[in-house]
């Protein structure tokens, strides 16, 4: 056998620092000490074309070469041409916080999964929540908002929104019809997570969006309404709210996007107009992802999305009607449940990448009782005895993760609501999270069963 011409560049010198010190001899010159610091220099081996893997990127800054090129990166920065595709961007890099190449090559790819023009990652999803509402609203205007919300983006809403004098409606969006009621002048903003934390009611995201396009239609472009989507329980892999009607959503990365429970991170994903407004609100606000978090998202987490999820979904489908069945439970809230009370809402809106029904991971079910209290007291006492026995099932707040985690809403994630609120809201007080993970799923069983049988 012939050895195969491979051709090589390895000819011509590329100096990959493009720097002219050549007439200074650095290792004489210089400092040992100061050597340290800046190394050969003229290294051959910056190359950074051939990896199969992005290279982790850690440096806060980046050097400017000259001023010129210092300049035009300041220009270029949050400075997006009509019409120019944001991931062919060449951007110059000036400091971490505006933006780098991890970061830049994760949001490419977020927007790519959610079917959106342009995404921006934030430091959490609760930096990515209040980035897209900040872009969106000022004093004056209102958000129309479903009842029911993550904890702390409904007190980011009733805490502190009232202290930049923007008004908060909550409603019953379930309903679309309330939204048609309600909206007014001022609404610049309807917000939503489908399926809901912690209940997984869904709302019909192409429902909403019809009122809203209705609504939009008689307005000046400053004053439309924007329908933003929180799809951190579904996932990209199950459900599009862009590709719904939706103009932007919302993801907590620390969940099923990151997948292995080791970062915190947050993203929005919307149209290209929004770019701009996103990246300046990040490098004002300061919510930056960091680097080694974009990169673990990026390399670990995104890939495996689509395997983990699949799988999830497959025991959560096999769990929800095994508990469904259960003597001791009164309600399993699960879209892909056939008695589910929305399941052909789920069946039109929630979809895999290939147009397979697919319905998540996540699970909301009621401990039965005599009444209210002792409902309760026996999800509690389910729960202890998880928390002690169980080896697959873990009590902890977070979802979306490879292990599978439970909690108990009424006392703890959403422990902000008042009770009697909480009931008005639809959280029961024996409801349960409970947030599939890859153990095989007869040993999930066998643990929910041996708790079970104790209460
Ligand atoms: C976790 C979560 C958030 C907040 O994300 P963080 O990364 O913890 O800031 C927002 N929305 C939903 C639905 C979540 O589950």
């Amino acid at each position: 056998m012939t050895k195969p011409n491979i051709p090589r560049a390895g000819k011509k010198k590329i100096n990959h620092m493009n720097r002219n010190h050549s007439e200074k001899n650095l290792e004489k010159d210089y400092s040992t000490e100061t050597h340290l610091i800046y190394g050969k220099f003229y290294t051959e081996k910056w190359d950074y074309s051939h990896h199969l893997v992005p290279p982790i990127t850690a440096s806060a800054t980046f050097r400017l070469e000259s001023a010129q090129r210092g300049a035009q990166g300041f220009i270029d920065f949050a400075h997006t041409i009509e019409g120019e595709e944001i991931s062919k961007q060449t951007p110059i890099y000036i400091y971490d916080r505006l933006g780098e190449p991890n970061k830049d090559i994760l949001e490419d790819n977020l927007a790519l999964a959610e079917s959106g023009d342009a995404c921006v990652t934030f430091a959490s999803g609760m930096g990515a929540v209040s980035a897209a509402l900040g872009i969106l609203t000022a004093p004056g205007d209102q958000v129309i908002s479903h009842k029911m919300l993550y904890g702390c983006t409904y007190e980011l809403l009733t805490l502190w929104y009232p202290r930049y004098r923007i008004d908060v409606k909550f409603l019953d969006l379930t309903d679309p019809k309330n939204l048609e009621r309600t909206i007014t002048s001022t609404t610049r903003v309807v917000y939503f997570e489908t399926p809901v934390n912690p209940t997984l009611d869904l709302i019909d995201i192409e429902a909403i969006s019809k009122i809203v396009k209705a609504e939009n239609i008689k307005r000046r472009k400053q004053n439309r309404i924007s329908i933003v989507v929180d799809n951190t329980f579904a996932t990209p892999f199950c459900q599009r709210p862009i590709e719904l009607g939706a103009d932007f959503v919302v993801h907590s990365l620390t969940k099923n996007i990151g997948g292995f429970g080791t970062d915190v991170g947050g993203a929005v994903v919307g149209p290209s107009w929004s770019h701009d407004r996103l990246l300046l609100y990040r490098k004002d606000f300061g919510a930056v992802l960091s680097t080694r978090n974009a990169w673990n998202a990026l390399v670990y987490g995104l890939p495996t999305l689509a395997t983990r999820v699949r799988q999830q979904q497959e025991t959560a489908g096999e769990i929800a009607r095994f508990l469904s069945g259960h003597p001791k439970i009164s309600r399993v809230n699960y879209p892909g449940l056939e008695e589910f009370r929305q399941h052909p809402l789920a069946k039109r809106q929630m979809h895999d990448f290939d147009g397979n029904f697919a319905p998540g991971s996540m699970i909301y079910f009621v401990v039965k009782g005599r009444n209210p209290d002792d409902s309760k007291c026996r999800g509690e006492k389910l729960i202890n005895l998880l928390a002690k026995n169980a080896y697959t099932i873990t009590l902890a707040v977070s979802l979306g993760n490879i292990r599978t985690l439970i909690e108990h809403p009424g006392s703890m994630t959403h422990a902000a609501i008042p009770g009697a609120e909480q009931i008005k809201k639809g959280i029961d007080p024996g409801g349960m999270r409970l947030s599939i993970g890859l153990e095989k799923v007869d040993d999930i069983l066998r643990d929910l069963q041996e708790a079970l049988n104790q209460i």
